[in-house]
């Protein structure tokens, strides 16, 4: 396990840039806290009101910031949603109807048996010109 510094009493989100800073404690004199931003660098206040509002707004080094970040929690569903939509429509799209279907094979049918009436149409009438040759002849 990772050794905390004793130094390091809490940490919280940095107001000016939403950074995550460290809340430390001075080890000598009043024991006054103050904060050191990865990117705003180190704050030294020690008035009562910056103070107290670094004491009461810190949490524990080893705590989750997440309260304080309520953006990455509604970001981490929307793409579950998004794959569970797209799997929808893929499976919509894969997926034919029945009523989509039937109407094709009435179709298919229809249209064998109008190729029967055909075929069937033109043996009559090439037996009948057969017909109409032997009776000719
Ligand atoms: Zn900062």
């Amino acid at each position: 396990m990772k050794k905390t510094n004793p130094d390091i009493v809490g940490k919280m989100r940095c107001d000016t840039c939403s950074s995550e800073m460290e809340v430390r404690q001075r080890s000598n004199g009043k024991k006054l806290l103050y904060t050191y931003c990865p990117k705003c660098k180190m704050d030294q206040r020690s008035g009562e009101a910056i103070q107290a509002f670094w004491r009461q707004n810190m949490v524990a080094p080893d705590a989750e910031l997440a309260a304080l970040v309520p953006e990455p929690a509604p970001t981490k569903p929307n793409p579950t949603e998004t794959n569970t939509k797209a799997d929808t429509e893929n499976q919509l799209a894969d997926w034919v109807p029945p009523e989509n279907l039937q109407p094709d094979q009435e179709q298919d049918e229809t249209k064998s048996s109008k190729l029967g009436w055909w075929i069937g149409g033109g043996v009559c009438l090439v037996l009948a010109a057969f017909g109409v040759r032997a009776s000719m002849n």
